[in-house]
Protein backbone atom coordinates (compact mmCIF):
# COMPACT_ATOMS: atom_id res chain seq x y z
CA UNK A 1 0.00 0.00 0.00
CA UNK A 2 1.39 3.50 -0.86
CA UNK A 3 1.94 6.25 1.60
CA UNK A 4 2.02 8.72 -1.81
CA UNK A 5 -1.92 8.01 -2.87
CA UNK A 6 -5.23 7.08 -1.52
CA UNK A 7 -5.91 3.79 -2.50
CA UNK A 8 -10.04 2.19 -2.10
CA UNK A 9 -8.24 -0.13 0.08
CA UNK A 10 -7.16 2.76 2.66
CA UNK A 11 -10.58 3.86 2.69
CA UNK A 12 -11.87 0.38 3.48
CA UNK A 13 -9.90 0.22 6.27
CA UNK A 14 -11.02 3.67 7.41
CA UNK A 15 -14.93 2.77 6.92
CA UNK A 16 -14.91 -1.14 8.05
CA UNK A 17 -11.88 -1.52 9.75
CA UNK A 18 -10.52 -4.41 7.95
CA UNK A 19 -8.97 -5.17 4.43
CA UNK A 20 -12.22 -6.00 2.00
CA UNK A 21 -11.89 -7.85 -0.94
CA UNK A 22 -13.87 -8.04 -3.71
CA UNK A 23 -15.79 -10.80 -5.88
CA UNK A 24 -16.91 -9.85 -9.29
CA UNK A 25 -20.17 -11.47 -10.40
CA UNK A 26 -21.72 -11.98 -13.81
CA UNK A 27 -25.17 -11.17 -13.78
CA UNK A 28 -25.77 -12.12 -17.53
CA UNK A 29 -26.30 -8.68 -18.42
CA UNK A 30 -26.13 -7.27 -22.41
CA UNK A 31 -24.95 -4.25 -23.83
CA UNK A 32 -26.25 -1.56 -25.93
CA UNK A 33 -23.28 -1.45 -27.48
CA UNK A 34 -23.00 -4.60 -28.72
CA UNK A 35 -26.47 -5.91 -29.31
CA UNK A 36 -27.11 -3.17 -32.15
CA UNK A 37 -29.27 -0.82 -29.88
CA UNK A 38 -26.18 1.48 -30.39
CA UNK A 39 -23.93 -0.96 -32.57
CA UNK A 40 -22.85 -4.42 -32.64
CA UNK A 41 -19.00 -3.97 -32.58
CA UNK A 42 -18.80 -2.56 -28.79
CA UNK A 43 -15.76 -1.05 -27.55
CA UNK A 44 -12.54 -1.38 -29.66
CA UNK A 45 -11.09 -2.94 -26.34
CA UNK A 46 -14.07 -4.82 -25.02
CA UNK A 47 -13.18 -8.48 -24.80
CA UNK A 48 -16.19 -11.28 -25.39
CA UNK A 49 -17.49 -11.14 -21.51
CA UNK A 50 -17.45 -7.92 -21.81
CA UNK A 51 -14.40 -6.46 -19.95
CA UNK A 52 -15.44 -9.08 -17.06
CA UNK A 53 -12.54 -11.91 -17.45
CA UNK A 54 -12.55 -12.56 -13.55
CA UNK A 55 -15.67 -12.98 -13.10
CA UNK A 56 -18.29 -15.51 -11.90
CA UNK A 57 -20.70 -17.44 -14.06
CA UNK A 58 -24.05 -16.43 -14.57
CA UNK A 59 -25.68 -20.00 -15.43
CA UNK A 60 -25.61 -19.91 -11.61
CA UNK A 61 -27.08 -17.97 -9.17
CA UNK A 62 -26.02 -14.76 -7.37
CA UNK A 63 -25.74 -16.09 -4.30
CA UNK A 64 -23.55 -19.34 -6.04
CA UNK A 65 -21.50 -17.34 -7.62
CA UNK A 66 -20.29 -15.59 -4.85
CA UNK A 67 -19.90 -18.90 -2.32
CA UNK A 68 -17.68 -20.53 -5.07
CA UNK A 69 -15.83 -17.31 -5.22
CA UNK A 70 -15.29 -17.21 -1.57
CA UNK A 71 -13.98 -20.76 -1.58
CA UNK A 72 -11.30 -19.62 -4.38
CA UNK A 73 -10.56 -16.97 -1.90
CA UNK A 74 -10.01 -18.77 1.39
CA UNK A 75 -6.71 -18.61 1.42
CA UNK A 76 -6.61 -14.65 1.31
CA UNK A 77 -9.25 -14.54 3.56
CA UNK A 78 -11.38 -16.98 5.60
CA UNK A 79 -14.30 -14.75 7.14
CA UNK A 80 -13.73 -10.89 5.74
CA UNK A 81 -16.04 -9.38 4.04
CA UNK A 82 -16.17 -8.35 0.36
CA UNK A 83 -18.33 -6.22 -2.04
CA UNK A 84 -19.76 -7.50 -4.61
CA UNK A 85 -18.84 -6.50 -7.90
CA UNK A 86 -21.57 -6.37 -11.19
CA UNK A 87 -18.66 -6.14 -13.58
CA UNK A 88 -19.44 -7.49 -17.03
CA UNK A 89 -21.01 -5.85 -19.69
CA UNK A 90 -23.90 -2.58 -18.44
CA UNK A 91 -25.24 -3.58 -15.41
CA UNK A 92 -27.93 -1.08 -15.12
CA UNK A 93 -29.03 -2.47 -18.85
CA UNK A 94 -32.11 -4.33 -18.46
CA UNK A 95 -35.70 -4.97 -16.55
CA UNK A 96 -35.67 -2.93 -12.97
CA UNK A 97 -37.20 -5.67 -11.50
CA UNK A 98 -34.13 -8.22 -12.71
CA UNK A 99 -31.68 -5.85 -11.56
CA UNK A 100 -33.37 -5.15 -8.42
CA UNK A 101 -33.50 -8.68 -7.44
CA UNK A 102 -29.98 -9.47 -8.38
CA UNK A 103 -28.71 -6.49 -6.47
CA UNK A 104 -30.39 -7.21 -3.17
CA UNK A 105 -29.67 -10.72 -3.60
CA UNK A 106 -26.03 -10.30 -3.51
CA UNK A 107 -26.44 -7.52 -0.51
CA UNK A 108 -28.47 -10.08 1.12
CA UNK A 109 -24.91 -12.22 1.03
CA UNK A 110 -23.73 -12.66 4.70
CA UNK A 111 -20.25 -11.83 3.77
CA UNK A 112 -21.02 -8.71 1.55
CA UNK A 113 -21.23 -5.41 2.55
CA UNK A 114 -21.88 -3.53 -0.19
CA UNK A 115 -21.98 -3.30 -3.97
CA UNK A 116 -20.25 -1.57 -6.88
CA UNK A 117 -22.37 -1.64 -10.27
CA UNK A 118 -20.01 -1.28 -13.53
CA UNK A 119 -21.81 0.98 -16.41
CA UNK A 120 -22.46 3.25 -18.65
CA UNK A 121 -23.46 6.90 -18.23
CA UNK A 122 -26.31 6.57 -21.08
CA UNK A 123 -27.87 3.44 -19.11
CA UNK A 124 -29.21 5.65 -16.38
CA UNK A 125 -32.66 6.01 -16.82
CA UNK A 126 -35.11 7.74 -14.40
CA UNK A 127 -36.32 4.22 -12.73
CA UNK A 128 -32.96 2.79 -12.48
CA UNK A 129 -31.96 5.74 -10.55
CA UNK A 130 -34.99 5.29 -8.45
CA UNK A 131 -34.01 1.72 -7.80
CA UNK A 132 -30.18 2.83 -6.84
CA UNK A 133 -31.34 6.10 -4.89
CA UNK A 134 -33.41 3.33 -2.67
CA UNK A 135 -30.61 0.95 -2.42
CA UNK A 136 -27.79 4.02 -1.72
CA UNK A 137 -29.97 4.45 1.62
CA UNK A 138 -29.95 1.65 3.51
CA UNK A 139 -26.76 -0.22 1.64
CA UNK A 140 -22.90 0.70 0.58
CA UNK A 141 -22.96 1.44 -3.18
CA UNK A 142 -20.86 2.90 -5.50
CA UNK A 143 -21.46 2.96 -9.70
CA UNK A 144 -18.13 2.43 -11.62
CA UNK A 145 -18.71 4.64 -15.22
CA UNK A 146 -16.62 3.68 -18.25
CA UNK A 147 -15.65 7.05 -19.79
CA UNK A 148 -12.48 6.41 -20.56
CA UNK A 149 -11.48 9.63 -22.19
CA UNK A 150 -13.56 12.88 -22.03
CA UNK A 151 -11.88 13.44 -26.26
CA UNK A 152 -15.11 12.94 -27.95
CA UNK A 153 -13.17 12.08 -31.22
CA UNK A 154 -10.95 9.39 -29.17
CA UNK A 155 -14.30 8.23 -27.95
CA UNK A 156 -16.02 8.30 -31.44
CA UNK A 157 -12.43 6.20 -32.42
CA UNK A 158 -12.54 3.99 -29.77
CA UNK A 159 -17.00 3.30 -30.75
CA UNK A 160 -17.55 4.64 -27.04
CA UNK A 161 -21.27 5.03 -27.96
CA UNK A 162 -21.71 8.44 -26.13
CA UNK A 163 -20.64 11.93 -26.20
CA UNK A 164 -18.77 13.20 -23.06
CA UNK A 165 -22.26 15.68 -22.28
CA UNK A 166 -23.92 12.12 -21.43
CA UNK A 167 -21.08 11.66 -19.15
CA UNK A 168 -21.46 14.70 -17.33
CA UNK A 169 -25.96 14.80 -17.21
CA UNK A 170 -25.19 10.70 -15.61
CA UNK A 171 -23.10 12.40 -13.10
CA UNK A 172 -24.92 15.25 -12.20
CA UNK A 173 -28.10 13.25 -11.35
CA UNK A 174 -26.79 10.58 -9.76
CA UNK A 175 -24.83 13.43 -7.37
CA UNK A 176 -27.81 14.94 -6.54
CA UNK A 177 -28.96 11.11 -5.11
CA UNK A 178 -25.38 11.15 -3.19
CA UNK A 179 -24.94 8.04 -5.10
CA UNK A 180 -20.60 7.74 -5.53
CA UNK A 181 -19.51 6.70 -8.85
CA UNK A 182 -15.77 5.73 -9.83
CA UNK A 183 -14.74 6.78 -13.60
CA UNK A 184 -12.79 4.94 -15.60
CA UNK A 185 -10.15 6.55 -17.56
CA UNK A 186 -8.10 4.06 -20.12
CA UNK A 187 -4.29 5.10 -20.86
CA UNK A 188 -2.70 4.74 -24.27
CA UNK A 189 -6.03 4.89 -26.38
CA UNK A 190 -5.34 5.30 -30.22
CA UNK A 191 -5.68 8.87 -31.25
CA UNK A 192 -5.25 10.12 -27.95
CA UNK A 193 -2.94 13.08 -27.27
CA UNK A 194 -0.04 12.76 -24.22
CA UNK A 195 -2.29 14.91 -22.11
CA UNK A 196 -5.78 12.92 -22.54
CA UNK A 197 -5.92 10.87 -19.65
CA UNK A 198 -4.67 13.59 -17.51
CA UNK A 199 -7.44 16.05 -19.09
CA UNK A 200 -10.24 12.71 -18.18
CA UNK A 201 -9.20 12.71 -14.88
CA UNK A 202 -9.48 16.42 -14.08
CA UNK A 203 -12.63 16.79 -15.74
CA UNK A 204 -13.85 13.58 -13.60
CA UNK A 205 -13.03 15.08 -10.74
CA UNK A 206 -14.43 18.24 -11.31
CA UNK A 207 -18.02 16.17 -12.44
CA UNK A 208 -17.70 14.92 -8.87
CA UNK A 209 -16.33 11.89 -8.95
CA UNK A 210 -15.53 9.46 -5.88
CA UNK A 211 -12.93 7.45 -7.40
CA UNK A 212 -10.56 6.88 -10.84
CA UNK A 213 -9.78 3.56 -11.65
CA UNK A 214 -6.74 3.86 -14.61
CA UNK A 215 -6.31 1.43 -17.24
CA UNK A 216 -3.23 0.56 -19.21
CA UNK A 217 -5.06 -0.02 -22.56
CA UNK A 218 -3.86 -3.44 -23.15
CA UNK A 219 -4.29 -5.74 -26.45
CA UNK A 220 -6.09 -9.02 -26.71
CA UNK A 221 -6.25 -11.47 -28.79
CA UNK A 222 -9.00 -11.66 -32.15
CA UNK A 223 -10.17 -7.83 -31.70
CA UNK A 224 -10.55 -5.03 -33.86
CA UNK A 225 -7.87 -3.59 -31.44
CA UNK A 226 -5.46 -6.38 -32.56
CA UNK A 227 -5.74 -5.85 -36.27
CA UNK A 228 -5.09 -1.74 -35.48
CA UNK A 229 -2.25 -2.43 -33.85
CA UNK A 230 -0.97 -4.75 -36.80
CA UNK A 231 -1.70 -2.29 -39.56
CA UNK A 232 0.38 0.22 -36.87
CA UNK A 233 -2.63 2.82 -36.76
CA UNK A 234 -1.18 3.31 -33.22
CA UNK A 235 1.77 2.37 -30.62
CA UNK A 236 1.21 0.17 -27.31
CA UNK A 237 2.95 2.72 -24.37
CA UNK A 238 6.25 1.79 -22.72
CA UNK A 239 6.74 1.56 -18.90
CA UNK A 240 8.07 4.66 -18.59
CA UNK A 241 5.61 6.55 -20.71
CA UNK A 242 2.97 4.96 -18.45
CA UNK A 243 4.35 5.61 -15.44
CA UNK A 244 4.72 8.96 -16.02
CA UNK A 245 0.98 9.04 -16.72
CA UNK A 246 -0.18 8.22 -13.70
CA UNK A 247 2.29 10.17 -11.80
CA UNK A 248 0.87 13.11 -13.33
CA UNK A 249 -2.84 12.05 -12.73
CA UNK A 250 -1.86 11.10 -9.15
CA UNK A 251 -0.42 14.70 -8.46
CA UNK A 252 -3.29 16.48 -10.04
CA UNK A 253 -6.09 15.15 -8.19
CA UNK A 254 -7.18 16.01 -5.03
CA UNK A 255 -6.47 14.21 -1.61
CA UNK A 256 -9.52 12.22 -1.03
CA UNK A 257 -10.06 11.02 -4.83
CA UNK A 258 -9.80 6.76 -4.01
CA UNK A 259 -7.91 5.30 -6.59
CA UNK A 260 -9.31 1.84 -7.64
CA UNK A 261 -6.86 0.74 -10.04
CA UNK A 262 -3.40 1.49 -11.71
CA UNK A 263 -2.94 -1.11 -13.73
CA UNK A 264 -4.23 -3.28 -16.98
CA UNK A 265 -5.68 -6.82 -16.11
CA UNK A 266 -4.65 -8.55 -19.56
CA UNK A 267 -4.64 -12.36 -19.13
CA UNK A 268 -1.53 -14.10 -20.30
CA UNK A 269 -3.25 -16.39 -22.77
CA UNK A 270 -5.29 -13.61 -24.74
CA UNK A 271 -2.34 -10.99 -24.60
CA UNK A 272 -0.76 -9.35 -27.51
CA UNK A 273 1.09 -6.55 -25.35
CA UNK A 274 2.32 -4.82 -23.62
CA UNK A 275 3.96 -7.56 -22.33
CA UNK A 276 5.33 -5.59 -19.22
CA UNK A 277 1.99 -5.16 -18.28
CA UNK A 278 1.70 -8.98 -16.88
CA UNK A 279 4.20 -7.63 -14.17
CA UNK A 280 1.62 -6.36 -11.95
CA UNK A 281 3.76 -5.60 -9.18
CA UNK A 282 6.49 -4.03 -11.27
CA UNK A 283 4.28 -1.26 -12.51
CA UNK A 284 3.11 -0.75 -9.14
CA UNK A 285 6.30 -0.35 -7.38
CA UNK A 286 7.25 1.85 -10.78
CA UNK A 287 5.07 4.11 -9.98
CA UNK A 288 5.58 4.45 -6.31
CA UNK A 289 9.70 4.91 -7.50
CA UNK A 290 8.76 7.74 -9.79
CA UNK A 291 6.73 9.83 -7.39
CA UNK A 292 9.66 8.55 -4.60
CA UNK A 293 12.57 10.96 -6.82
CA UNK A 294 10.76 13.89 -5.97
CA UNK A 295 9.03 12.80 -2.98
CA UNK A 296 5.64 14.08 -4.56
CA UNK A 297 2.30 12.61 -3.70
CA UNK A 298 -1.41 12.78 -4.50
CA UNK A 299 -2.93 16.53 -4.82
CA UNK A 300 0.65 17.71 -4.64
CA UNK A 301 0.29 19.98 -7.61
CA UNK A 302 -3.03 21.19 -6.70
CA UNK A 303 -1.62 22.41 -3.44
CA UNK A 304 1.45 24.48 -5.33
CA UNK A 305 -0.90 25.81 -7.41
CA UNK A 306 -3.12 27.68 -4.55
S1 LIG B 1 -19.69 -0.37 -22.67
FE1 LIG B 1 -18.52 -1.99 -21.67
S2 LIG B 1 -19.55 -3.90 -22.21
FE2 LIG B 1 -20.31 -2.32 -23.61
S3 LIG B 1 -19.00 -2.50 -25.40
FE3 LIG B 1 -18.06 -0.93 -24.11
S4 LIG B 1 -16.59 -2.04 -22.79
FE4 LIG B 1 -17.97 -3.57 -23.74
Amino acid sequence: MSSRYYTVNDFFKEKFNEKIYKVSLDAGMSCPNRDGTISVGGCIFCSDSGSGEFAGDNKISITKQIDEQLIFMQKKTKEGKVIAYFQNFTNTYGDVKYLKKVFLEALSHERVVGIAIATRPDCLEEPILELLSEINKDYFLWLELGLQTTDDNVAKYINRGYPFSTYLEATKNLKLRNIKFVTHIIVGLPKATKNDSLITAKEAVEAGTWGIKIHLLYVVKNTYLEELLLEKEFKLLTLEEYVEICSDIIKNIPKNITIHRLTGDGEKSTLVGPIWSLNKLNVLNSIEKELKKNNSYQGELLEKNI
